[in-house]
């Protein structure tokens, strides 16, 4: 098959810093866009996968799943896009479109296993998918969102995967008014499920260990704000509805359990790479549940974007270059970002 090379950002190994590498992308199927890539953001899980956190790492790994971009060219067959159009992508790049799920709008559950937009089995070139620290991609369109006109592009890639994976819990286990809601770890989802579940309507408290983002937690739109270290403070929370765990690292969740009302639930959406130790009395007592959710459907995701349009939110990003990219990930692993860092990848043409 016909590639075209183009530049992009990379991972040779887990101790290596990201590099400029060379890559190839399919040519234009009758399908596909191909997609200039603007800006792209840098979620926790780009730096789980090139630190090889949960140990399936492919290398060379080319991370990004937070992409805004435009589109450069269209497949005959494309009806949804013009060259031109603003564009997001997010985790899913292409799924079996068959199974329950995928005919449900739940391409994150294809039961065949979702194509993921970096370090994914590609079905058109031999080897894994090369995500959106890149130039540009090229892929189904059916899997291209559409970037609402009113978003500020840069602040809308986080949207694209931090924004889905809070949003698609929140609604499905109805955030909304006369709800108590809990958000643990402000990062970049945390601070993402703040805005969303204030704007669903919803009680918002943040649990945070991070005392120097108190404050931040109510310009963010929550109510209160918890120091989840200080046992005082948590010994005068109770009766949550739903808990929204965002933490990326092992942590204790029993004490969070706790503080669930009668058939509350805490949904885990962190991906930390050890198990974490739930006890039978903090669950049974209260007909508690302990859940997760994975990222968000093609449809629930745009559905997303118009909400953050619709309610005129945005993700706080802190814009730079590709030559800062491995300071960038150093300070997001020390929790040191407010909230989401967001590349300029016109800066990989220079
Ligand atoms: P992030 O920006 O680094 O935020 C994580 C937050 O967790 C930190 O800001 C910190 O908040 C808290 N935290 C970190 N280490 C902690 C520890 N040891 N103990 C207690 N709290 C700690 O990361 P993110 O991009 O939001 O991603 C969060 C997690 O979600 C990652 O594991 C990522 O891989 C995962 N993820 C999952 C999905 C999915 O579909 N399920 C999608 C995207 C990301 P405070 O400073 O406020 O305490
Ligand atoms: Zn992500
Ligand atoms: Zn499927």
């Amino acid at each position: 098959m016909d590639t075209k090379k183009i530049k992009a950002l990379g991972a040779k190994t887990a101790d290596s810093p990201l590099d400029t590498l060379v890559i190839e992308r399919r040519v234009l199927g009758v399908n596909d866009v191909e997609i200039d890539i603007l800006y792209c953001g840098i979620c926790h899980s780009d730096l789980h996968a090139v630190k090889n956190d949960w140990g399936n790492t492919n290398y060379p790994v080319v991370p990004g799943h937070e992409i805004v971009g435009r589109i450069k060219d269209v497949g005959k067959n494309v009806t949804k896009f013009k060259v031109g159009d603003l564009t997001g992508v997010g985790c899913i790049v292409d799924s079996c479109r068959n199974c329950d799920s995928c005919s449900h709008g739940f391409e994150q559950f294809c039961e065949n296993g979702f194509t993921l937009v970096f370090d994914g089995p590609d079905k058109h070139l031999a080897g894994r998918t090369y995500g959106g620290f890149s130039e540009s991609i090229v892929m189904d369109s059916n899997y291209v969102l559409k970037i609402p006109e009113s978003l500020d592009l840069a602040s809308a890639a986080p949207l694209l995967c931090g924004g889905i994976t809070v949003y698609s819990p929140l609604k499905h286990w109805k955030a909304g008014p006369g709800k108590k809601v809990g958000i643990i770890g402000i990062g970049g989802l945390g601070h993402l499920a703040i805005k969303i579940a204030r704007a669903m309507g919803a009680h918002v408290t943040v649990f945070t260990r991070s005392e120097d983002k108190l404050q931040d937690a109510k310009r963010l739109g929550a109510h209160d704000a918890v120091l989840s270290n200080d046992p005082e403070q948590m010994r005068k929370q109770s009766k949550y509805d739903l808990l929204i765990d965002t933490v990326s690292a092992k942590h204790e969740v029993n004490m969070f359990l706790d503080i669930l009302n009668i058939d509350g639930s805490l949904v885990l959406v962190g991906l930390p790479n050890e198990p974490l130790e739930i006890g039978a009395f903090n669950v049974v007592n209260g007909r508690k549940s302990f859940s997760g959710s994975n990222i968000g459907g093609i449809a629930e995701t745009q559905e997303m974007l118009d909400f953050f349009a619709e309610h005129k939110l945005a993700a706080d990003v802190e814009v730079i270059k590709v030559d800062q990219v491995n300071e960038a990930l150093d300070r997001l692993e020390r929790g040191d970002v407010k909230y989401r860092f967001v590349i300029d990848m016109a800066s990989l043409k220079n």
